[in-house]
């Protein structure tokens, strides 16, 4: 895929999150793409959601409505070699020194799990030998700790993801990869993610910096104001 189609489509995908309100009483709208894997070769079909039917979102921006498999369908991974990532990471053209990368890494996935969280961690391991924007691994690993939201016998696992989460968005930042409002947005979900693992003190310093900035979007300004009173009593709930 080249490099501006790329673009685009993280753009798409961060500005996805935005969509906080009902587009209508309709099914999901799903259809199936065949990709072939980078590693080795191999045909797979994946089935992608393109329209949802969405009416909020937890506070680190897991959208909720008639979801279906949106979140198990956004990372892929190829069932035969274990190669994982985005459907645009089957697409890319990789350099020969990269996918030599890749292809040594892939070689230790065999005795992974095939189960939603270790293919999140998997394509995040992907993505970051690939050197791929900061938010893109980020967000793999929140995409992980959404499937373990309710899971408490898994909780320090969550919190593992979630300090991943933490390390790439703020890295993200750190290298501006950002829109106009996204910054805040980056500052927040950091934020969210500490107090979501229980460090109340830096949880509320990114609150402040991102209610600090001037460019943000309004979910940001009504999650602030929810979630901070929230760290301020040690409230790590993760369930909102
Ligand atoms: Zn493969």
């Amino acid at each position: 895929m080249n490099q501006t189609l790329l673009k685009m489509t993280n753009k798409l995908r961060f500005a996805f999150f935005f969509i906080l309100i009902s587009v209508g009483l309709k099914a999901n709208i799903t259809k199936n793409d065949t990709v072939v894997c980078p590693v080795d070769g191999e045909k797979i079909i994946f089935k992608i959601t393109t329209g949802l039917n969405t009416w909020g979102s937890y506070t680190d921006m897991e959208k909720t409505g008639t979801m279906g498999d949106y979140y198990q369908q956004i990372i892929n991974t190829c069932p035969k070699c274990h190669f994982s990532g985005y459907i645009e990471d089957f697409r890319k053209t990789y350099k020969e020194d990269v996918l030599k990368y890749i292809i040594d890494y892939v070689a230790t996935l065999k005795d992974r799990k095939l189960d939603e969280v270790s293919q999140c961690e998997m394509a995040g391991e992907i993505l970051s030998i690939q050197k791929a924007d900061n938010r893109d691994i980020a967000y793999a690993y929140l995409v992980a700790s959404y499937q373990l939201r309710m899971n408490d016998s898994l909780k320090e696992k969550r919190k593992d993801l979630q300090r991943k989460v933490i390390e790439y968005y703020d890295q993200a930042v750190q290298m501006k990869e950002y829109d106009e409002n996204e910054k805040a947005s980056y500052l927040f979900l950091v934020g969210d993610m500490y107090r979501r693992v229980g460090d109340f003190e830096m949880a509320l310093k990114y609150y402040d910096r991102a209610a600090a900035e001037k460019k943000k979007n309004k979910w940001v300004k009504n999650a602030l104001e929810l979630m901070r009173p929230l760290a301020l009593k040690k409230d790590d709930n993760n369930k909102i």
